[in-house]
Protein backbone atom coordinates (compact mmCIF):
# COMPACT_ATOMS: atom_id res chain seq x y z
CA UNK A 1 0.00 0.00 0.00
CA UNK A 2 1.26 3.38 -0.86
CA UNK A 3 1.85 6.46 1.84
CA UNK A 4 0.23 8.54 -0.13
CA UNK A 5 -1.92 8.88 -3.51
CA UNK A 6 -2.45 12.00 -5.32
CA UNK A 7 -5.73 11.77 -7.60
CA UNK A 8 -5.78 14.30 -10.21
CA UNK A 9 -8.87 14.95 -11.76
CA UNK A 10 -10.47 13.46 -8.77
CA UNK A 11 -13.54 15.68 -8.66
CA UNK A 12 -15.18 14.14 -12.30
CA UNK A 13 -16.15 11.39 -13.47
CA UNK A 14 -14.41 8.08 -13.45
CA UNK A 15 -11.68 10.19 -10.98
CA UNK A 16 -14.71 10.35 -7.91
CA UNK A 17 -15.56 6.83 -8.25
CA UNK A 18 -11.77 5.48 -8.00
CA UNK A 19 -11.62 8.16 -5.05
CA UNK A 20 -14.41 6.15 -3.21
CA UNK A 21 -12.70 3.17 -4.19
CA UNK A 22 -9.34 3.86 -2.98
CA UNK A 23 -10.81 5.51 0.26
CA UNK A 24 -12.84 2.41 0.71
CA UNK A 25 -9.84 -0.09 0.54
CA UNK A 26 -8.15 2.40 3.06
CA UNK A 27 -5.79 4.48 1.16
CA UNK A 28 -4.77 8.02 1.65
CA UNK A 29 -5.90 9.86 -1.13
CA UNK A 30 -5.01 14.48 -2.19
CA UNK A 31 -7.55 15.15 -4.79
CA UNK A 32 -6.68 18.34 -7.32
CA UNK A 33 -9.08 19.46 -9.94
CA UNK A 34 -9.33 22.92 -11.23
CA UNK A 35 -13.34 22.36 -11.42
CA UNK A 36 -13.94 22.99 -15.02
CA UNK A 37 -15.69 20.27 -15.70
CA UNK A 38 -17.08 18.94 -12.52
CA UNK A 39 -18.38 20.26 -8.97
CA UNK A 40 -17.27 21.06 -5.67
CA UNK A 41 -20.57 19.49 -4.31
CA UNK A 42 -19.41 16.01 -5.07
CA UNK A 43 -16.99 16.36 -2.12
CA UNK A 44 -20.02 15.73 0.11
CA UNK A 45 -20.98 12.81 -1.65
CA UNK A 46 -17.82 10.92 -1.89
CA UNK A 47 -18.02 11.80 2.44
CA UNK A 48 -21.83 9.90 2.78
CA UNK A 49 -20.34 7.13 0.88
CA UNK A 50 -17.25 6.30 2.34
CA UNK A 51 -17.56 8.19 5.84
CA UNK A 52 -14.39 9.93 5.38
CA UNK A 53 -14.13 13.44 4.69
CA UNK A 54 -11.85 13.61 1.48
CA UNK A 55 -8.99 15.80 1.32
CA UNK A 56 -9.11 18.17 -1.74
CA UNK A 57 -7.22 21.23 -3.14
CA UNK A 58 -8.74 23.02 -5.95
CA UNK A 59 -5.89 23.78 -8.46
CA UNK A 60 -5.05 23.34 -12.00
CA UNK A 61 -2.13 20.54 -12.63
CA UNK A 62 -0.31 23.05 -15.16
CA UNK A 63 0.57 25.52 -12.25
CA UNK A 64 3.39 23.63 -10.81
CA UNK A 65 3.68 25.84 -7.76
CA UNK A 66 0.43 24.33 -6.66
CA UNK A 67 1.68 20.96 -7.79
CA UNK A 68 4.98 20.86 -5.43
CA UNK A 69 3.13 22.81 -2.03
CA UNK A 70 1.28 19.30 -2.16
CA UNK A 71 4.04 17.14 -3.08
CA UNK A 72 6.19 19.30 -0.07
CA UNK A 73 3.38 18.78 2.42
CA UNK A 74 2.11 15.34 1.48
CA UNK A 75 4.41 12.08 1.04
CA UNK A 76 2.84 11.12 -2.26
CA UNK A 77 4.77 7.72 -3.98
CA UNK A 78 1.55 7.23 -6.44
CA UNK A 79 0.03 9.50 -9.22
CA UNK A 80 -3.32 8.47 -10.94
CA UNK A 81 -3.89 10.54 -13.14
CA UNK A 82 -7.33 11.77 -14.53
CA UNK A 83 -7.10 15.42 -14.96
CA UNK A 84 -7.96 16.04 -19.17
CA UNK A 85 -10.27 17.18 -21.16
CA UNK A 86 -11.73 14.93 -22.76
CA UNK A 87 -14.42 15.88 -25.57
CA UNK A 88 -13.51 14.51 -29.39
CA UNK A 89 -15.23 17.08 -31.16
CA UNK A 90 -14.32 20.09 -29.31
CA UNK A 91 -10.44 18.94 -29.61
CA UNK A 92 -11.21 19.20 -33.11
CA UNK A 93 -12.38 23.09 -32.80
CA UNK A 94 -9.87 23.89 -30.03
CA UNK A 95 -6.74 21.86 -30.49
CA UNK A 96 -4.14 24.00 -28.67
CA UNK A 97 -6.38 24.04 -25.64
CA UNK A 98 -6.55 20.18 -25.24
CA UNK A 99 -2.81 20.19 -25.88
CA UNK A 100 -2.29 23.01 -23.53
CA UNK A 101 -4.47 20.94 -20.93
CA UNK A 102 -3.21 17.75 -21.37
CA UNK A 103 0.17 17.42 -22.62
CA UNK A 104 1.41 20.42 -20.31
CA UNK A 105 -0.40 19.45 -17.09
CA UNK A 106 1.51 16.10 -17.91
CA UNK A 107 4.62 17.46 -17.90
CA UNK A 108 4.25 19.61 -14.78
CA UNK A 109 3.16 16.52 -12.80
CA UNK A 110 6.28 14.33 -14.12
CA UNK A 111 8.76 17.36 -13.03
CA UNK A 112 7.34 17.19 -10.00
CA UNK A 113 7.42 13.48 -9.64
CA UNK A 114 11.40 13.99 -10.59
CA UNK A 115 11.66 16.38 -8.43
CA UNK A 116 10.04 14.56 -5.26
CA UNK A 117 11.15 11.25 -6.35
CA UNK A 118 7.70 9.98 -6.93
CA UNK A 119 7.70 6.59 -8.67
CA UNK A 120 4.13 5.47 -9.53
CA UNK A 121 2.30 6.55 -12.27
CA UNK A 122 -1.44 5.49 -13.68
CA UNK A 123 -2.02 6.65 -16.64
CA UNK A 124 -5.77 7.23 -17.83
CA UNK A 125 -5.42 6.35 -21.62
CA UNK A 126 -8.27 5.66 -24.24
CA UNK A 127 -9.10 3.22 -27.01
CA UNK A 128 -9.14 6.19 -29.19
CA UNK A 129 -5.53 5.50 -29.45
CA UNK A 130 -5.93 2.55 -31.78
CA UNK A 131 -6.04 3.06 -35.29
CA UNK A 132 -9.52 2.65 -36.83
CA UNK A 133 -8.07 0.03 -39.72
CA UNK A 134 -7.29 -2.37 -36.87
CA UNK A 135 -10.08 -5.16 -36.86
CA UNK A 136 -11.80 -4.85 -33.17
CA UNK A 137 -11.16 -6.83 -30.55
CA UNK A 138 -7.97 -4.52 -30.46
CA UNK A 139 -5.43 -5.81 -28.64
CA UNK A 140 -2.58 -3.78 -26.73
CA UNK A 141 0.04 -4.60 -29.25
CA UNK A 142 -2.07 -3.54 -31.97
CA UNK A 143 -1.06 -0.18 -34.35
CA UNK A 144 -1.79 3.10 -32.76
CA UNK A 145 -3.15 5.65 -34.73
CA UNK A 146 -5.54 8.69 -33.30
CA UNK A 147 -8.09 10.27 -35.25
CA UNK A 148 -8.22 14.00 -33.54
CA UNK A 149 -6.64 16.13 -31.50
CA UNK A 150 -8.26 14.26 -28.14
CA UNK A 151 -6.92 11.27 -29.06
CA UNK A 152 -3.64 12.65 -29.93
CA UNK A 153 -2.65 14.15 -26.57
CA UNK A 154 -3.46 10.68 -25.33
CA UNK A 155 -0.83 8.90 -27.19
CA UNK A 156 1.45 11.68 -27.09
CA UNK A 157 1.02 11.35 -23.47
CA UNK A 158 1.80 7.54 -23.28
CA UNK A 159 4.90 8.21 -25.88
CA UNK A 160 6.00 11.14 -23.22
CA UNK A 161 5.67 8.45 -19.88
CA UNK A 162 7.28 5.75 -22.29
CA UNK A 163 10.29 8.50 -22.39
CA UNK A 164 10.29 10.03 -18.75
CA UNK A 165 10.59 5.86 -17.72
CA UNK A 166 13.80 5.50 -19.80
CA UNK A 167 15.44 8.35 -18.09
CA UNK A 168 14.24 8.19 -14.89
CA UNK A 169 15.11 4.30 -14.51
CA UNK A 170 13.18 3.87 -11.40
CA UNK A 171 9.12 5.01 -12.76
CA UNK A 172 6.69 2.57 -13.10
CA UNK A 173 3.67 3.41 -14.97
CA UNK A 174 0.43 1.89 -15.77
CA UNK A 175 -0.87 2.61 -19.52
CA UNK A 176 -4.88 1.69 -18.99
CA UNK A 177 -6.41 2.08 -22.23
CA UNK A 178 -10.21 2.45 -21.24
CA UNK A 179 -13.30 1.82 -23.42
CA UNK A 180 -16.50 3.23 -23.07
CA UNK A 181 -17.16 4.27 -19.12
CA UNK A 182 -20.49 4.19 -18.12
CA UNK A 183 -22.92 3.56 -15.16
CA UNK A 184 -22.74 5.09 -11.69
CA UNK A 185 -22.11 4.01 -8.12
CA UNK A 186 -24.63 1.70 -6.53
CA UNK A 187 -25.83 4.17 -3.96
CA UNK A 188 -27.36 6.80 -6.71
CA UNK A 189 -24.82 9.80 -5.15
CA UNK A 190 -22.30 9.99 -7.80
CA UNK A 191 -22.50 9.61 -11.45
CA UNK A 192 -21.85 10.87 -14.82
CA UNK A 193 -22.72 14.67 -14.73
CA UNK A 194 -21.73 16.92 -18.28
CA UNK A 195 -22.20 20.32 -18.24
CA UNK A 196 -24.01 20.84 -21.23
CA UNK A 197 -25.40 18.59 -23.95
CA UNK A 198 -23.57 14.87 -23.51
CA UNK A 199 -21.67 14.03 -26.16
CA UNK A 200 -21.74 10.48 -25.75
CA UNK A 201 -24.69 8.04 -25.87
CA UNK A 202 -25.21 7.25 -22.17
CA UNK A 203 -25.52 10.28 -20.60
CA UNK A 204 -27.64 11.24 -23.61
CA UNK A 205 -30.24 8.22 -23.02
CA UNK A 206 -30.41 8.90 -19.66
CA UNK A 207 -31.20 12.61 -19.85
CA UNK A 208 -34.12 11.59 -22.83
CA UNK A 209 -35.33 8.97 -20.02
CA UNK A 210 -35.50 11.85 -17.45
CA UNK A 211 -37.41 14.17 -19.51
CA UNK A 212 -34.36 16.92 -20.17
CA UNK A 213 -33.88 15.96 -23.47
CA UNK A 214 -36.54 15.03 -25.94
CA UNK A 215 -35.56 12.39 -28.32
CA UNK A 216 -31.80 10.55 -29.16
CA UNK A 217 -30.22 11.11 -32.53
CA UNK A 218 -28.44 7.82 -33.34
CA UNK A 219 -26.02 8.32 -35.67
CA UNK A 220 -26.26 6.04 -38.37
CA UNK A 221 -28.28 2.97 -39.69
CA UNK A 222 -26.24 1.01 -41.79
CA UNK A 223 -22.66 0.50 -40.45
CA UNK A 224 -21.85 -3.08 -40.98
CA UNK A 225 -23.29 -4.38 -37.41
CA UNK A 226 -25.91 -6.37 -35.69
CA UNK A 227 -28.76 -3.53 -36.60
CA UNK A 228 -26.86 -1.16 -38.11
CA UNK A 229 -26.27 0.56 -34.99
CA UNK A 230 -22.75 1.27 -33.87
CA UNK A 231 -20.70 -1.36 -31.51
CA UNK A 232 -18.87 -0.29 -28.37
CA UNK A 233 -17.22 -1.66 -25.32
CA UNK A 234 -19.17 -0.18 -22.87
CA UNK A 235 -17.74 -1.22 -18.88
CA UNK A 236 -19.11 0.28 -15.17
CA UNK A 237 -17.33 2.48 -14.04
CA UNK A 238 -17.11 0.69 -10.65
CA UNK A 239 -15.44 -1.98 -12.64
CA UNK A 240 -13.10 0.34 -13.73
CA UNK A 241 -12.47 2.15 -10.91
CA UNK A 242 -11.53 -1.18 -9.71
CA UNK A 243 -9.00 -1.86 -12.38
CA UNK A 244 -7.69 1.41 -11.03
CA UNK A 245 -6.61 -0.64 -7.90
CA UNK A 246 -5.75 -3.61 -9.55
CA UNK A 247 -2.86 -1.57 -11.39
CA UNK A 248 -1.99 -0.23 -8.12
CA UNK A 249 -1.25 -3.39 -6.70
CA UNK A 250 0.81 -4.22 -9.88
CA UNK A 251 2.53 -1.45 -9.41
CA UNK A 252 3.36 -2.28 -5.71
CA UNK A 253 3.78 -6.35 -6.00
CA UNK A 254 5.61 -6.42 -9.22
CA UNK A 255 7.40 -2.87 -9.62
CA UNK A 256 6.79 -3.16 -13.27
CA UNK A 257 4.91 -0.79 -15.97
CA UNK A 258 2.21 -2.24 -17.84
CA UNK A 259 -0.08 -1.47 -20.58
CA UNK A 260 -3.76 -2.84 -20.83
CA UNK A 261 -7.05 -2.16 -22.05
CA UNK A 262 -9.78 -2.08 -19.58
CA UNK A 263 -12.72 -3.06 -21.21
CA UNK A 264 -15.45 -5.77 -21.00
CA UNK A 265 -14.28 -7.71 -24.07
CA UNK A 266 -18.58 -7.34 -25.08
CA UNK A 267 -19.75 -5.11 -28.11
CA UNK A 268 -23.28 -3.60 -27.47
CA UNK A 269 -24.92 -1.82 -29.88
CA UNK A 270 -26.72 1.47 -29.87
CA UNK A 271 -30.13 0.26 -30.38
CA UNK A 272 -29.44 -2.46 -28.02
CA UNK A 273 -28.21 0.09 -25.26
CA UNK A 274 -31.43 2.22 -26.02
CA UNK A 275 -33.25 -1.37 -24.83
CA UNK A 276 -31.48 -2.52 -22.27
CA UNK A 277 -32.26 1.28 -20.88
CA UNK A 278 -36.05 1.33 -21.80
CA UNK A 279 -36.23 -2.24 -19.01
CA UNK A 280 -34.39 -0.39 -16.57
CA UNK A 281 -35.61 3.38 -16.51
CA UNK A 282 -39.40 1.61 -17.44
CA UNK A 283 -39.21 5.03 -20.24
CA UNK A 284 -39.74 4.60 -23.49
CA UNK A 285 -36.89 6.33 -25.23
CA UNK A 286 -38.19 8.34 -28.66
CA UNK A 287 -35.07 8.36 -31.11
CA UNK A 288 -34.43 9.06 -34.80
CA UNK A 289 -31.44 7.31 -36.94
CA UNK A 290 -29.77 10.43 -38.64
CA UNK A 291 -26.26 10.85 -40.33
CA UNK A 292 -23.06 9.11 -39.39
CA UNK A 293 -21.37 11.30 -36.74
CA UNK A 294 -18.02 12.63 -39.03
CA UNK A 295 -15.10 10.76 -37.17
CA UNK A 296 -17.02 7.66 -36.10
CA UNK A 297 -16.39 3.60 -36.56
CA UNK A 298 -18.72 1.00 -37.08
CA UNK A 299 -17.14 -1.26 -33.61
CA UNK A 300 -14.81 -1.05 -30.94
CA UNK A 301 -14.31 -3.36 -28.16
CA UNK A 302 -11.30 -4.92 -26.34
CA UNK A 303 -9.31 -8.14 -26.11
CA UNK A 304 -8.94 -8.16 -22.21
CA UNK A 305 -6.80 -11.25 -21.59
CA UNK A 306 -4.13 -9.26 -20.60
CA UNK A 307 -5.57 -7.21 -17.92
CA UNK A 308 -6.54 -10.36 -16.38
CA UNK A 309 -3.04 -12.46 -17.07
CA UNK A 310 -1.28 -9.45 -15.56
CA UNK A 311 -3.50 -8.26 -12.72
CA UNK A 312 -6.15 -10.96 -12.20
CA UNK A 313 -8.49 -7.93 -12.76
CA UNK A 314 -12.10 -8.43 -15.36
CA UNK A 315 -15.02 -6.24 -14.99
CA UNK A 316 -18.27 -7.92 -13.53
CA UNK A 317 -20.75 -5.96 -14.35
CA UNK A 318 -23.08 -5.99 -17.78
CA UNK A 319 -25.22 -3.36 -19.77
CA UNK A 320 -28.27 -3.93 -17.46
CA UNK A 321 -26.45 -3.61 -14.30
CA UNK A 322 -25.00 -0.24 -15.96
CA UNK A 323 -28.16 0.84 -17.04
CA UNK A 324 -29.86 0.33 -14.06
CA UNK A 325 -27.16 2.18 -11.57
CA UNK A 326 -27.44 5.03 -14.35
CA UNK A 327 -30.93 5.18 -13.90
CA UNK A 328 -30.75 5.70 -10.09
CA UNK A 329 -28.24 8.12 -10.39
CA UNK A 330 -30.16 10.04 -12.93
CA UNK A 331 -33.95 9.71 -11.46
CA UNK A 332 -32.31 10.70 -7.90
CA UNK A 333 -30.69 13.56 -9.24
CA UNK A 334 -32.54 14.92 -12.61
CA UNK A 335 -30.22 18.00 -12.99
CA UNK A 336 -26.88 16.83 -11.87
CA UNK A 337 -25.11 17.82 -8.36
P1 LIG B 1 -14.11 14.35 -16.40
O1 LIG B 1 -14.09 15.56 -17.27
O2 LIG B 1 -15.35 14.01 -15.70
O3 LIG B 1 -12.92 14.44 -15.33
C1 LIG B 1 -11.71 15.09 -15.59
C2 LIG B 1 -11.49 16.09 -14.46
O4 LIG B 1 -10.24 16.74 -14.66
C3 LIG B 1 -12.57 17.16 -14.39
O5 LIG B 1 -13.10 17.18 -13.06
C4 LIG B 1 -11.83 18.46 -14.71
O6 LIG B 1 -12.35 19.54 -13.98
C5 LIG B 1 -10.40 18.10 -14.32
N1 LIG B 1 -9.35 18.84 -15.02
C6 LIG B 1 -9.19 18.99 -16.37
N2 LIG B 1 -8.08 19.71 -16.61
C7 LIG B 1 -7.52 20.00 -15.42
C8 LIG B 1 -6.36 20.71 -15.03
N3 LIG B 1 -5.56 21.30 -15.93
N4 LIG B 1 -6.07 20.81 -13.72
C9 LIG B 1 -6.88 20.23 -12.78
N5 LIG B 1 -7.99 19.56 -13.10
C10 LIG B 1 -8.30 19.44 -14.40
O7 LIG B 1 -13.62 13.13 -17.31
P2 LIG B 1 -13.61 11.58 -16.99
O8 LIG B 1 -14.61 10.92 -17.87
O9 LIG B 1 -13.66 11.34 -15.53
O10 LIG B 1 -12.18 11.21 -17.56
C11 LIG B 1 -11.06 11.02 -16.72
C12 LIG B 1 -9.85 10.65 -17.57
O11 LIG B 1 -10.14 9.44 -18.29
C13 LIG B 1 -9.48 11.68 -18.62
O12 LIG B 1 -8.07 11.74 -18.71
C14 LIG B 1 -10.07 11.13 -19.89
O13 LIG B 1 -9.36 11.57 -21.03
C15 LIG B 1 -9.88 9.64 -19.67
N6 LIG B 1 -10.81 8.82 -20.44
C16 LIG B 1 -12.15 9.03 -20.30
C17 LIG B 1 -13.04 8.26 -21.06
C18 LIG B 1 -14.53 8.50 -20.96
O14 LIG B 1 -15.24 8.11 -21.88
N7 LIG B 1 -15.04 9.09 -19.90
C19 LIG B 1 -12.56 7.28 -21.95
C20 LIG B 1 -11.17 7.09 -22.05
C21 LIG B 1 -10.30 7.87 -21.29
N1 LIG C 1 -24.09 7.82 -30.46
C1 LIG C 1 -25.34 8.12 -30.95
N2 LIG C 1 -25.97 9.22 -30.49
C2 LIG C 1 -25.43 10.06 -29.56
C3 LIG C 1 -24.15 9.76 -29.06
C4 LIG C 1 -23.50 8.64 -29.55
O1 LIG C 1 -25.87 7.39 -31.78
O2 LIG C 1 -26.06 11.08 -29.17
C5 LIG C 1 -23.41 6.59 -30.91
C6 LIG C 1 -22.06 6.81 -31.56
O3 LIG C 1 -22.21 7.01 -32.95
C7 LIG C 1 -21.34 5.50 -31.21
C8 LIG C 1 -21.92 5.12 -29.86
O4 LIG C 1 -23.16 5.81 -29.75
O5 LIG C 1 -21.70 4.49 -32.14
C9 LIG C 1 -21.03 5.52 -28.69
O6 LIG C 1 -20.72 6.89 -28.81
P1 LIG C 1 -19.93 7.66 -27.66
O7 LIG C 1 -19.72 9.07 -28.13
O8 LIG C 1 -20.62 7.46 -26.36
O9 LIG C 1 -18.53 6.89 -27.56
P2 LIG C 1 -17.33 6.79 -28.63
O10 LIG C 1 -17.91 6.95 -30.00
O11 LIG C 1 -16.39 7.87 -28.27
O12 LIG C 1 -16.77 5.43 -28.44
Amino acid sequence: MFAMILLTGATGYIGSHTWVELLNAGHEVIGIDNLCNSSEKLLARVESITNIKPNFIRGDIRNIDVLRKIFQSHNIDCVVHFAALKAVGESVEKPLEYYDNNINGLLQLLRTCNEFSCENFVFSSSATVYHTENNPPYFENMALGPVNPYGWTKMMSEQILRNFEVASLSTRVAYLRYFNPVGAHASGLIGENPLGAPNNLMPYIAQVAVGRRELLSIYGGDWPTVDGTGVRDYIHVVDLAKGHMAAIDYLTQQKKSLTVNLGTGVGTSVLQLVHAFEIASKKKIPYEIVSRRVGDIAVSYANTDLAKKLMGWSAHMGVDQMCQDVWRWQSNNPSGY
